[in-house]
């Protein structure tokens, strides 16, 4: 039997993409199998189901299998730990991103008992990120994966513990104590908590989108803009306020930058609408709806045409940019906290300049945080800095006399 894992499914199946989203978020390498244009694949999962087309199939080194299974059952069948070793905690953090994670080794390095629970896996949307340029230190760049495991391993050393696959539901305080409840159940309390679950960039959730993030299509300008330095057309999907800075943030790499807006107008301010209306490299198409991301012919797995349908006409019509920037907004993952602890007008939660949230004892970094930068050297920073409040705020809560407590 060969060492991979291969997933049996379809593109259209939204269990199949679950599955194949849940292996790549613990950085789990997998085969994936179109039982749709391999027709050993139909007969593979029709074996393994008593003659029926189960899908996802997933079929595991030891050659056993899980038909359609959830992200509990694969977590368990890939030994992730669930479950942590105590109850009671110095500090927990929430979300293991690099905000999360760097707080851990700072408070680690100081004796505090850590504990960093994460719903999906360890180094948040730097772990899933095909190359980091911009991140100091690193001359020639360094890949999302390897940064996230140096992280990982930097906090293992100091004894940090981590869950993964294991989502927060909620976070209460009686004023003393903090209690933060896992979705497996299980209750953790600890003296300090820190919230840097970040946000998640929407995705237009068309065909082949998923399988083409980080190979052509991004949700990051100043990010994976520069890789892009020469190339004729770029496209930018968003018709708002972000779409359009960062559409003519690209015009210094590119002959054209074409924004595509769903809708029959931008929603962008004035401003930015006459400055893109006037801009000899800006394109835009309104009324178009996206069909579907097509990968290159050439086998290499990068972004090859986007096909979009316009609305009024219905006609079809394909894109051969060098690569299309998803801005269709951003979702704060502060949906646990919400009614709790105080969040702006767009999800993210506020601050006060020590970084601690409207709760006590519990503090905010990173992309989560109201008026953060989503860059991964600003989450690194705030995280380091939340370290320090944290710490803080723990001597001053040592310092009280007990009947204050
Ligand atoms: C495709 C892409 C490319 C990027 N490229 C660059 C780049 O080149 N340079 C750069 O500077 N920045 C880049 N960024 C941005 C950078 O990755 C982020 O700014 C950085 O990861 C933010 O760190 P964070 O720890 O605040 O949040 P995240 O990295 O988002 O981590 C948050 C973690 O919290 C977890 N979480 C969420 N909700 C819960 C919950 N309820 N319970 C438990 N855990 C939870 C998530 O699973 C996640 O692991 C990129 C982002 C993306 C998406």
């Amino acid at each position: 039997m060969d060492d991979v894992i291969r997933v049996y499914g379809a593109s259209w199946c939204p269990d199949c993409r679950r599955a194949k989203r849940f292996l790549g978020d613990q950085r789990v390498s997998f085969e994936w199998h179109d039982i749709e244009v391999d027709p050993d694949g139909v007969r593979i999962v029709q074996e393994r189901n008593n003659g029926n087309n189960v899908i996802p199939t997933i079929i595991f080194p030891d050659d056993s299998h899980l038909a359609e299974p959830s992200n509990e059952e694969l977590a368990e069948k890939i030994g992730l730990e669930r479950m942590a070793m105590m109850h009671v905690y110095d500090l927990i953090i929430v979300g293991g991103g690099p905000a999360g994670l760097t707080t851990s080794i700072y408070a680690a390095r100081e004796n505090l008992q850590t504990l960093v629970i994460d719903s999906k896996g360890l180094g948040g949307q730097a772990g899933v990120t095909e190359r980091l340029d911009n991140y100091p230190g690193f001359p020639e760049g360094i890949g999302g994966a390897e940064l996230a495991d140096r992280i990982v391993q930097q906090a293992q050393r100091y004894g940090v513990e981590m869950l993964q696959a294991v989502s927060v539901k909620s976070i209460s305080s009686d004023g003393e104590e903090i209690d933060v409840e896992a979705a497996t159940g299980d209750h953790y309390h600890a003296r300090a908590a820190l919230i840097a679950t970040g946000s998640s960039y929407r995705r237009t959730e068309a065909p082949g989108e998923e399988d083409l993030i980080g190979a052509g299509i991004h949700f990051c300008a100043t990010c994976d803009g520069p890789f892009y330095k020469g190339a004729s057309q770029l496209v930018v999907l968003g018709g708002g306020n972000s779409g359009l800075e960062e559409g003519l943030f690209l015009t210094q790499f590119v002959d054209k930058v074409t924004i595509v807006q769903r809708s029959d107008r931008l929603t962008a301010n004035k401003l930015l609408q006459d400055k893109v209306n006037m801009h000899k490299k800006m394109e835009v198409l309104l009324n178009r709806e996206i069909i579907e991301f097509k990968p290159k012919d050439d086998g290499s797995g990068k972004l090859g045409a986007i096909i979009l349908r316009d609305r009024e006409t219905d006609q079809t019509e394909e894109l051969h940019p060098a690569g299309a920037f998803v801005f269709i907004g951003l979702d704060p993952n502060t949906e646990f906290v919400k009614g709790q602890i105080d969040q702006d007008d767009r999800g993210l939660i506020t601050t006060d300049m020590g970084l601690q949230t409207s709760m006590a004892g519990v503090f905010g970094a990173g992309d989560v945080r109201s008026g953060s930068t989503k860059q991964l050297a600003s989450a690194v920073g705030e995280g380091a800095a939340a370290a320090i409040g944290i710490r803080m705020y723990l001597e001053a809560l040592d310092a009280k006399p007990m009947h204050m407590m």
